[in-house]
């Protein structure tokens, strides 16, 4: 019988896994991909706290630093927002999901990779594909948006098309400036969500389009559009993948008898931007630690997992219902237009107002996972 048992190896499965053994917990990690995170599924951009946590430079992780955020909603007019105190970085996933695998198994963890959960019989088995039954006194559910454990447990996973992020995304080869990202929210090419060109070298960018599921819309066709627009004639798409991402409210409940939700699986995504590395990192750290606090008696419900969380499921929720509101094109528009043309005016009266203000809320959950660490 293992400690935990987490299934999912993505970032916050790993993130969960290595946190529970550092603090001597016996953890298997279940991960269904031979080659984990290959091609990436994701933009790759993050902030400096999470690559602090991650230790990017440390592990040798290549990065690359944003200087500008080039806006555009549905129109010419550009918003360009200097980014100058905090870092903003296109990160290399695969290096880094590969080296979170290696780290977790320096730190004891048992790794059943290229092995899918097929079924999860409560309270302890965790069955495999290959027939294999693990057990875990604690499951920790990491198996991104199709929250597989979640499932069998009946705890309501369903996510309306709406709260679903349908993605579309390119890997690209041409010149670019690797200064700026740029983010072009509505249409033509991403309605009611934006498209992204987030660069990581002067030759090589991720150019994608993320828009809200129910939408009859040929997302091939609008990428085919976007990317010759953000690269000009001479570019070269490496590969392509389609992928989705939870826009919804976070989980409820976040535990479940001897079960944790974590990551893409406890709908921590942000509902507008759709990133997620932040609140993945930040939700497998606690639920690790916490899972190895619960084996080694220093707590006695796995229920503080949902305290440490409730702030972040609170503001996760504002920005779903805010962007809930935005039910038509002039609301949709004239909402991000006003959003970003202030954001914009307040950046250039002071700089580093709004950095702080973000930077402050991944600082506090760098803080809570240093505590609870401690404790
Ligand atoms: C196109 C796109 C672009 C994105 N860009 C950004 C970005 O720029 N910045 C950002 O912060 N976020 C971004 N995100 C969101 C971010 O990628 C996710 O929030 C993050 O990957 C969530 O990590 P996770 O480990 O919780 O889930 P996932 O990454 O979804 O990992 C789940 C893992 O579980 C495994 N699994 C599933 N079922 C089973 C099973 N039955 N048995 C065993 N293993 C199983 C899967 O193989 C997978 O490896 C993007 C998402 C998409 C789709």
């Amino acid at each position: 019988m293992f400690d935990v048992a987490v299934v999912g190896g993505n970032i916050s499965g790993a993130t969960a896994a290595i946190n529970a053994a550092k603090l001597g917990a016996n953890v298997v990690l279940i991960e269904k991909n031979k080659k984990p995170f290959f091609p990436p599924r994701c933009g790759e951009a993050t902030d400096e706290i999470t690559a602090e946590i991650l230790e990017l430079d440390k592990i040798g992780c290549d990065k690359n630093q944003i200087k500008q955020i080039t806006i555009n909603v549905s129109s010419k007019k550009e918003y360009n927002i200097k980014v100058k105190k905090h870092g903003v970085y296109i990160i290399d996933r695969n290096f880094l999901e590969k080296y979170l695998l290696k780290n977790a198994k320096q730190q004891g963890v048992v790794t059943k990779i290229g092995c899918r959960m097929k079924n999860y019989n409560p309270p302890y088995e965790v069955i495999l594909d290959n027939e294999e039954i693990l057990n875990g006194k604690i499951i920790i559910d990491a198996t991104g948006i199709s929250c597989q454990v979640g499932k069998k447990i009946g705890i309501d996973t369903c996510l309306k098309p709406s709260d679903v992020g349908v993605c579309i995304q390119s890997r690209v080869e041409g010149n670019f400036n690797p200064d700026i990202m740029k983010m072009w929210y509505h249409k033509p090419y991403a309605p009611f969500g934006y498209a992204w060109f987030f660069p990581k070298n002067d030759k090589i960018a991720n150019i994608g389009i993320g828009v809200p599921g129910g939408q009859k819309l040929d997302l091939s066709d609008l990428l085919n559009r976007y990317i010759p627009d953000e690269c000009g004639e001479k570019f070269k798409v490496i590969h392509t993948f389609r992928s989705c991402v939870p826009a919804s409210k976070p989980l409820k409940p976040l535990t479940k008898d001897n079960v944790m939700f974590v990551g893409d699986a406890a709908r921590f995504a942000n509902p507008v931007f759709e990133n997620g590395i932040n609140n993945a990192v930040f939700s497998g750290s606690v639920a690790g630690i916490v899972a190895a606090k619960y084996i080694n008696g220093t707590t006695s419900t796995l229920t503080i997992y949902e305290e440490l969380m409730s702030n972040k499921v609170k503001r996760l929720k504002k920005v779903y219902y805010k962007k809930n509101r935005l039910t038509t094109e002039e609301k949709f528009v004239k909402s991000y237009r006003r959003a970003f043309s202030l954001i914009y005016s307040l950046n250039k009266l002071f700089p580093n107002l709004l950095q702080n203000q973000l930077i402050k809320i991944v600082k506090k959950d760098k803080k809570i996972i240093d505590t609870i660490r401690e404790k």
